[in-house]
């Protein structure tokens, strides 16, 4: 089966929880979500499944987030100390 974030439900998901989550808190920053506010359908990681409706900003800052996270970990694999040169 694919992930939810994949299989083109996303978009049609995302426009019926549109309008009843004006008035309701961003489940990030716990603000209410306003009428012309950007507002996008947050996921699961590994996009699983739906967290509910958030800002735009406050679900992109998080992504933003995690990627470079994940980023920094990768580098810090890839610089690791491989040990001495050499046995002397
Ligand atoms: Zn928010």
């Amino acid at each position: 089966m694919a992930l939810a974030k994949y299989n083109g439900a996303h978009p049609k998901i995302r426009a019926a929880l549109l309008a009843s989550a004006i008035g309701q808190p961003c489940h990030f920053c716990g603000k209410p979500m306003l009428p012309g506010q950007r507002l996008d359908l947050d996921h699961t990681v590994d996009g699983s499944a739906y967290r509910g409706m958030a800002h735009m900003t406050c679900n992109r800052r998080d992504g933003g987030k995690r990627g470079r996270a994940a980023q920094l970990r990768s580098q810090r694999a890839a610089h690791a100390d491989p040990g001495p040169s050499r046995t002397w």
